[in-house]
């Protein structure tokens, strides 16, 4: 498969065993913004002290400019951990014109290789700002240290694909895409699905070639979506669960399990192939039942009964199987009954 070209806004990648070692001491005066546990993990590899280190508690604009105002003079933001600290490193980058260095330590979010960071405004996502890693590092060792599952959960921005396409094709079948059409883009996204089958059992893993076919899988996804602008092939109905839940229980989660949820319930609703892509989660190891997020029936029972009303009232979010669907009392029963709850 190709993965690097041009139009991908990752300008350089370093992947290998121990890549982050040291990597302080090529940088000037710089800032990391991460969490603590990741912090713990790297900061005496890092060859040179930060002049500052920013504790990501929150994406939230308002918050992060308030980090931005206590900011010494730098000239490089480092994120590393998780994908909120990657969002913050990268709206700062973006916001005071700094170079970005992005050291993922788990690979639970595509944020690491899209442009724009996903803050919160008010508790909705929205994606501000360009800004590009240089360079993302990718040190298998460090994601190593990081349990598994956390890993494993970077494939939910992949499997998604499966039912973000469903739905762009059914906005366009229904003449309400918000965006010109592209079979190839389609296309092209499915050889990424079935890369990522290919490589289930590395990724089960975290071995090497697990860990480097997620990041390919996403720069791949970049080649795809940025020159169109829309992530339309790989985000719909079942981030917009996410969002219903995440503004419900007003608490953060890990982004690929969450949406691996949200894969099982919309890929039932859109009656797209769901015990295939099911399957292909549970092979994965990926952990999207609702216990292990702490999530209750009640919970999600409501979520899914509000899920229509509340994309309708959000003008940003796209046309999806969503907009059209009845999910009633009768349906929630048959499709939760396989899921795990506490
Ligand atoms: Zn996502």
């Amino acid at each position: 498969m190709q993965y690097f070209s041009l139009n991908t806004n990752v300008k350089q990648l370093r992947i290998g065993r121990g890549v982050s070692k040291g990597i302080g001491k090529e940088l000037g005066k710089y800032v990391v913004a991460t969490m603590e546990i990741p912090w713990n993990i790297i900061k005496n590899d890092m060859g040179k002290s930060p002049e500052k280190v920013i504790n990501v508690t929150s994406v939230e604009k308002q918050w992060i400019e308030d980090q931005i105002k206590e900011l010494p003079e730098f000239d490089t933001i480092v994120g590393i951990g998780g994908g909120m600290a990657i969002d913050v490193a990268k709206y700062i980058s973006w916001k005071l014109n700094k170079k970005l260095v992005s050291i993922p330590t788990i690979l639970s979010v595509d944020a690491f290789t899209t442009p724009a960071a996903g803050v919160r405004v008010n508790h909705d996502v929205e994606y501000l700002g360009i800004a590009s890693p240089n360079p993302l590092i990718i040190d298998y060792d460090l994601l190593r240290s990081a349990p598994k599952e956390l890993n494993i959960a970077g494939v939910g921005d992949l499997f998604s694909i499966h039912t973000a396409s469903f739905d762009w094709q059914y906005a366009n079948s229904r003449g309400k895409s918000e965006y010109p059409y592209s079979q190839n883009a389609i296309d092209n996204g499915k050889k990424i699905l079935d890369f990522i089958y290919d490589n289930i059992g590395n990724i089960k893993e975290n071995n090497d070639n697990g860990l480097r076919s997620i990041v390919e899988a996403y720069i791949s996804l970049n080649t795809i979506c940025l020159p169109i602008d829309h992530f339309r092939i790989e985000e719909g109905s079942e981030h917009y669960l996410f969002y219903e839940l995440e503004e419900r229980l007003k608490r953060p989660f890990i982004h690929g399990n969450i949406i691996g949820l949200g894969i099982y319930l919309l890929s039932r609703l859109q009656k797209n192939d769901p015990l295939f892509i099911t399957e292909m989660m549970d092979e994965s190891g990926l952990i999207y039942h609702p216990n292990s997020m702490n999530i209750k029936r009640e919970d999600l029972r409501e979520s899914l009964l509000s899920l229509k009303n509340y994309v309708k009232s959000k003008d940003k979010l796209w046309f999806t199987v969503i907009d059209d669907s009845m999910i009633d009392e009768e349906w929630i029963n048959e499709n939760l009954s396989d899921l795990k709850f506490k």
